[in-house]
C-alpha cells in the first residue's frame, strides 16, 4: 500500500524552509521560486508547505548560528524520512562572509546530511531552481523510484 502511495505522490515532493541564521538574502531568492511564475517551482510539480511533518524536501538558508543550531536540528528530525536537504547558499556550506564569526555553529554537513549545495551568494533563483530539480530527482531515488 506506501508503495502505491509513493507511486502516486511521487511528482510532487512538498518543500519546507529552514533559516539557519541567513542575512534574509537567500530568503528573498526562494521567495521568488513561491511568487514569482517565471521561477515557480510548482511548475516542477513541487509545492511549499507550513510544517516540516509534511514536507519531503528541506531547503536551508543561512550560517547556522549557535542560536539557531538545536532548533535547525530539532525541526529537521520532524520531517519523515526519506527526506533530501538542500544546503541554499554559500552560507550554510562554509560560514560564507560570516565564516570567522564567534556566533556561528558548525557548517551544515557536519550536522546533518546534506544532499544537494546550491553555492552562491545569494544564489540566483535558476540555479535554486536546479537544486530543487535535483533533489526531487534524488528523492524518488530514495523512495526507489525511476522517473519516467
Ligand atoms: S549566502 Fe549570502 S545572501 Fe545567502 S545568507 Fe549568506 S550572506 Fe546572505
Amino acid at each position: 500500500m506506501s508503495n502505491l502511495l509513493n507511486k502516486l505522490s511521487v511528482r510532487s515532493p512538498w518543500l519546507f524552509r529552514i533559516n539557519a541564521g541567513s542575512c534574509n538574502g537567500c530568503d528573498v531568492e526562494l521567495a521568488t521560486t513561491a511568487l514569482i511564475p517565471r521561477f515557480d517551482v510548482e511548475r516542477f510539480g513541487c509545492r511549499y508547505c507550513g510544517s516540516p511533518r509534511h514536507a519531503d524536501v528541506v531547503l536551508i538558508t543561512g550560517p547556522v548560528t549557535l542560536k539557531m543550531r538545536d532548533k535547525v536540528l530539532k525541526l529537521w528530525d520532524e520531517i519523515p524520512n526519506p527526506k533530501v536537504t538542500v544546503a541554499v547558499g554559500i552560507c550554510p556550506i562554509s560560514g560564507g562572509v560570516f565564516r570567522d564569526s564567534y556566533s556561528l555553529a558548525e557548517p551544515l554537513d557536519h550536522l546533518i546530511p546534506v544532499d544537494v549545495n546550491v553555492p552562491g551568494c545569494p544564489p540566483r533563483p535558476q540555479a535554486i531552481l536546479e537544486g530543487v530539480v535535483l533533489a526531487k530527482k534524488i528523492w524518488m531515488r530514495k523512495l526507489g523510484i525511476e522517473e519516467g
